[in-house]
Order: structure tokens, then C-alpha cells, then sequence
């Protein structure tokens, strides 16, 4: 049977590879780190570093298509991966999304709608984008940021020197904050053949930078519904993509902002995997492996919650519940804020 190429071997591609599983193709993870959740449930794991070009080789070697769970491969990775096998979604989409400011300069140039926004290399910049943009605001790293790690919020003027500081000397970019009643999240897919499919609409409440939860159906118009879809077809056309995306977005009477994108499936899609048929990881699966995109109805409402730290502990009550769905990702270690699982809690409607 066919093998399926994963970078990164955390509960992305621990469920991307159950799903692939279901469809009849076998997995090979390439992780650097041991005991990565996908590990356990992949048929191979290489456990070699992104420097590694033998390893590298190796790996695309074993496999048909190369997909990925996280969107901050090395370059030079992806520059040796790219002359073996396809890489889907493609080199673009990747070059987008890993810095932040080359990401909203494509939105823009889109006509879509970012937080207002400006580079910061220095303290000098910051307090000269706080002077156009004003306060509040917050400072992020252009790079390798995620669940809110690398990010300063600056609630007045001379916050500039602490939030500078918190940056410890990375490229980073200013954004205004944006004044918004709601956030949500499209989990939009396009296949080889250009077809475009979107999941309903989720909406993502965030604590601590962390996602919490997501509830379907979200709190939207008929009309935001429509622009939401059509803003992420109009994202996944410009990219030629292949594969799941992630569309977060925040809710303002003045319209819809586009906060990030995430090249890959994301934690707001995982209610899909109890409110569909078809749900984001088959979705993916499908779109790399060349089949048409499946039926991602919504057939109930869902709400997802993460199981972060501690929040294991909540588990043996949750299994006592009717209409809960658990997900664990066999995570060896409990700790503070690390995403440990997360729950569908169902209703038929
Ligand atoms: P992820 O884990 O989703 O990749 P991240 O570290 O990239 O997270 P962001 O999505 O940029 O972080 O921000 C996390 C959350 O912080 C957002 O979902 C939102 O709640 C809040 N936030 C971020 N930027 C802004 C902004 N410009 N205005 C208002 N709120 C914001
Ligand atoms: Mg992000
Ligand atoms: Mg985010």
C-alpha cells in the first residue's frame, strides 16, 4: 500500500495518521523528538533532526507524498524534500504562513482585512508603530509563535521598553488590537483538482492565548457565513493549495479580520471528527492523496474542549457522560498548558 509522508509527530499527525490509517494507507512520521504521540500509531518513525539530510532522504524515499502537521519546517529541509517527492500543501502556503508579516502582506494584497499592522526589528520601531497604531496593541515574533507564546500585549504607551524586551531581539511585528465581539474559525479544504469544500464555521474562545473551546454552529449572520467561506476559497485559490487550512478570524461589526492561517488542520477543526462525516483529518488525507474532498456536512451540534495540564484529571467524569467523545493523544508528561486532548461534547439535533 501506499506511504504517507508526516512531518512533525504530535496529536496533528497522531490523528492524521489514524485517519489515513482508515483509508488504507500506512504512515511514516519524521520527528525529531522520541515518544512523539503520532509515533504510536504510525506504522514508521524516523526520529532524526531537520538538519539531517540522509534522514531526510531516507524518509521521502519511503514515502509517495510528503504532508506536514506544523507549518515551521526548515527551509533547507524542504529544499532537499521538495526534489524527491511532492509536498503537499506546497512551498508557498508554508512560506506564507511562517512569518507573520509576509502572511498579512499577502492578505492585504488580497483585499482582505488584517488587525493594522507594522515590522519592529528595534525599540525605535515599536515606539514609532505605537505612535501610528496606538495602544492597545500587541507585539508578536514574526516566527515560530504559537498558542500565544511570543507575544507581548502593550496596554499604554511606555510599555515599550518591557514589550521590546519580551522579544528577546526577534523580527517581530506590531498589530493593533482588534476591538472584536467574537472569534471564528474556518477549516477550509482544496483538493488536487482546484475543488474548494469548507467545514461550518466554529467559534473559538481563547484563554491565555490557548484554545479553549469551539462551538458549532458559531454565532454568525447568513452573510458573514457567506464571506467567511468565500474569504477562504479566495486564500486557497491564491495558493494553489492542496489540503486542509486553518481560517481564524475575528468578528467586528465593521466586517470580518483575517487574524492568522494555518497551513494545515487545526484545533478548531477537531469538533468534525463527531459533528460530520467526513471530518478535517480524512478531509486532508483525501485532498493530498489526490481524491475528491468528501462530504463535510455538519450533522450535529458540537462543542469541542481542549484537556489542557491538568484538566486530565477531569477525564473519569467525562467518561461517565453520555454524548461526550474523549480524544487523548498518549501524551507521556502532564504539563502546565500543554494540549493533553480534547472532548466532542455531541448534540443531536
Ligand atoms: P495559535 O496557537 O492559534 O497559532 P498564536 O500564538 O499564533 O496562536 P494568535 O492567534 O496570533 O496566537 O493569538 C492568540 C489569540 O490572542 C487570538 O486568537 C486572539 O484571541 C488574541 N489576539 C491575537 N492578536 C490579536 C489582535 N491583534 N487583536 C485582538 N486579539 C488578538
Ligand atoms: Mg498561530
Ligand atoms: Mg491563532
Amino acid at each position: 500500500g501506499s506511504m504517507i509522508g508526516i512531518l512533525g509527530g504530535g496529536q496533528l499527525g497522531r490523528m492524521l495518521s489514524v485517519a489515513a490509517a482508515r483509508l488504507g494507507y500506512r504512515c511514516h512520521i519524521y520527528e525529531p523528538g522520541a515518544g512523539a504521540p503520532a509515533g504510536h500509531v504510525a506504522e514508521r518513525v524516523t526520529t532524526a533532526g531537520y538538519d539531517n539530510e540522509a534522514a531526510l532522504r531516507t524518509f521521502a524515499e519511503s514515502v509517495d507524498v510528503i504532508t506536514y502537521e506544523f507549518e515551521n519546517i526548515p527551509t533547507s529541509a524542504l529544499d532537499i524534500l521538495e526534489t524527491l517527492k511532492p509536498i503537499r500543501p506546497g512551498r508557498e502556503a508554508l512560506r506564507v504562513s511562517q512569518d507573520r508579516i509576509i502572511e498579512k502582506d499577502f492578505l492585504t494584497g488580497l483585499g482582505l482585512q488584517t488587525a493594522p499592522y507594522a515590522p519592529v526589528n528595534s525599540e525605535n520601531d515599536l515606539r514609532a508603530g505605537i505612535a501610528t497604531i496606538g495602544t492597545p496593541a500587541i507585539l508578536k515574533t514574526c516566527r515560530f509563535g504559537y498558542d500565544g507564546k511570543g507575544q507581548a500585549r502593550l496596554d499604554a504607551p511606555d510599555e515599550t521598553g518591557a514589550a521590546w524586551a519580551a522579544m528577546a531581539g526577534a523580527p517581530s511585528v506590531l498589530e493593533g488590537f482588534v476591538d472584536f465581539s467574537h472569534e471564528v474559525s474556518v477549516i477550509a479544504a482544496r483538493g488536487l483538482d482546484g475543488s474548494v469544500a469548507c467545514f461550518d464555521p466554529g467559534e473559538n474562545v481563547h484563554r491565555e492565548g490557548i484554545l479553549r473551546t469551539t462551538t458549532v454552529p458559531a454565532r454568525l449572520t447568513p452573510a458573514q457565513r457567506t464571506d467567511a467561506v468565500l474569504l477562504a476559497a479566495k486564500i486557497l485559490g491564491a495558493l494553489d493549495y492542496v489540503g486542509v487550512m486553518g481560517v481564524e478570524l475575528f468578528v467586528t461589526p465593521g466586517g470580518l479580520i483575517v487574524n492568522e492561517i494555518a497551513p494545515r488542520v487545526h484545533n478548531s477543526g477537531h469538533w468534525t471528527q463527531q459533528g460530520c462525516s467526513i471530518d478535517q483529518f480524512e478531509q486532508h488525507i483525501r485532498a493530498i492523496a489526490g481524491w475528491p474532498l468528501g462530504d463535510g456536512e455538519r450533522y450535529s451540534d458540537v462543542v469541542m474542549e481542549n484537556l489542557i495540564g491538568d484538566d486530565m484529571d477531569k477525564v473519569p467524569a467525562l467518561a461517565t457522560e453520555p454524548n461526550v467523545a474523549i480524544h487523548l493523544y498518549g501524551k507521556a508528561e502532564v504539563k502546565t498548558g500543554r494540549k493533553m486532548g480534547h472532548i466532542n461534547r455531541v448534540k443531536r439535533g
